[in-house]
């Protein structure tokens, strides 16, 4: 509860503070409402832009990106429904006083600037959403979609502007313009990263390579658990893609170096594989708490694929306190990266176990792998890997009584 309080005093200022501002005076009711769910709309929007922004402090600050991403869905579509229901407010106002108006205010040959820039950015923001909720578009396609709400955003201010907005209302748009632009210079051109660079790849198994990256300025203050965003750019042999990824922290160093396990899973990863050292690369971040504050107690791990990198980042950083057994599972035998560091991890630390094998491309037989003992309810459950065993696992703990609030897991694929 403490944890979304932040988000909600913030929300509660981004949109009702142009409500109250705009709120109309001896109107109609339908005019009224045609204005309060304009500054409805584009405080909700405000509030979704300002979710959108990817600064530590700020994810932190809000509960986590995760978090973050989750409200700015949230509020993007609720924006969206209210904003839907401007224009309909306003040809119901034109209604009440001649139904030859009401199609007058729907039809946007029949309107000048005002009217066509609000048609278009309604229009946008109806392509940008369709897309954005389609779950099944390819990554890359998606994140070019999304410039269509951007654009919807733009042309709203645009149609405020012509409009004419009262001087107390104008830090409204101006506040939109201004999450744009830091999301996009700090977070996509990186102006916010930390330059490292490449200082040893080795590849641990199949389609994976581990890269140590060493600060070129700084070291960043990161947590095994935690993920950055990494851009890689040019080398000696090796030309970047440029674009920002999310990878887990598979190792911490003494003198701010950074490891990351990288799993070839689309264009760019697949490119990743041929890094070298020599390559600069951009980091942002550390994000994220998964395995902070991990509970006292018995503690049961389970890793799939490249989903151990988190807790291998953990192990190297130090035996752990208290029992701790996990269970990893990988395709075949060419995938199971770090399985000797992870066995010796296991013979030499006294609270740490291991159960490993291949589990192929099919969900495995969980209550083989984890007993339904007395102890497993009482257990802290900490889950990373593709999200089918993610979501399988779940389910069996749940039915063995595991309490949700003890079961923690890192997604891999949130947008
Ligand atoms: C919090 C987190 C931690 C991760 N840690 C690791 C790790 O330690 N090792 C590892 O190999 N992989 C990790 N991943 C997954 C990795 O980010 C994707 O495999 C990679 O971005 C794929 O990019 P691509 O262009 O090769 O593939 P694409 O075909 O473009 O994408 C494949 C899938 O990866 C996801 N993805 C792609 N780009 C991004 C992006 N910029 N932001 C978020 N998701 C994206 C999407 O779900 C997409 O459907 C992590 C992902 C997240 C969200």
């Amino acid at each position: 509860m403490l944890r979304i309080m932040p988000l909600a005093l913030l929300t509660t200022l981004l949109v009702g503070v142009p409500v109250y501002w705009a709120f109309p005076e001896g109107l109609g009711i339908w005019r009224s409402a045609a204005i309060v769910s304009g500054w409805l709309g584009s405080g909700l929007l405000l509030a979704n832009l300002l979710c959108m922004i990817r600064e530590p402090w700020l994810a932190k600050w809000l509960g986590s990106l995760e978090r973050m991403y989750g409200w700015h869905h949230w509020f993007g579509l609720a924006a969206y429904i209210v904003i839907l229901c401007h224009p309909l407010a306003l040809a119901l106002d034109a209604w009440a006083e001649q139904p030859a108006l009401a199609w007058a205010v729907l039809a946007p040959w029949q309107q000048s600037w005002p009217g066509w820039l609000g048609w278009l950015a309604l229009l946008c923001l109806m392509a940008g959403m369709s897309s954005a909720l389609a779950s099944r578009t390819p990554y890359s396609t998606w994140r070019r979609l999304h410039w269509l709400l951007a654009a919807a955003i733009i042309l709203a201010v645009a149609h405020l502007f012509v409009l004419g907005l009262d001087f107390p209302l104008l830090w409204s748009p101006l506040l939109a313009i201004g999450f744009i632009l830091w999301r996009v210079v700090r977070a996509d051109y990186g102006l916010a990263a930390t330059p490292f660079v490449v200082s040893e790849v080795r590849s641990p198994a199949r389609d994976i390579v581990e890269v140590q990256l060493a600060p070129l300025s700084r070291a960043l203050d990161a947590r095994p658990g935690q993920f950055v965003l990494a851009a890689f750019h040019d080398g000696p042999n090796f030309r970047g893609c440029h674009e920002f990824h999310p990878f887990t922290i598979s190792a911490l160093g003494a003198l701010g170096e950074l490891s990351l396990g990288i799993k070839a899973l689309g264009d760019c990863t697949q490119h990743l594989q041929s890094l070298e050292p020599g390559v600069t690369a951009s980091i942002q971040g550390p994000f994220g708490d998964f395995l902070s504050g991990q509970a006292a107690g018995r503690s049961l791990w389970i890793a799939g694929g490249i989903g151990i990198t988190p807790f291998l980042a953990r192990l190297r950083a130090g035996p752990p306190t208290s029992p701790v057994h996990l269970v990893y599972l990988y395709r075949g035998e060419q995938d199971a990266a770090y399985l000797h560091e992870l066995r010796s991890f296991a013979q030499s630390g006294e609270h740490f176990s291991l159960t490993a094998g291949e589990s192929g491309s099919k969900a495995p037989a969980f209550s083989d792998l984890i007993p339904a003992t007395p102890e497993l309810p009482g257990t802290n459950c900490y889950l990373c890997g593709p999200p089918g065993l993610v979501a399988a696992a779940v389910h069996y703990l749940l039915a063995q009584g595991v309490p949700g609030g003890q079961i923690h897991f890192e997604r891999f694929d949130f947008r």
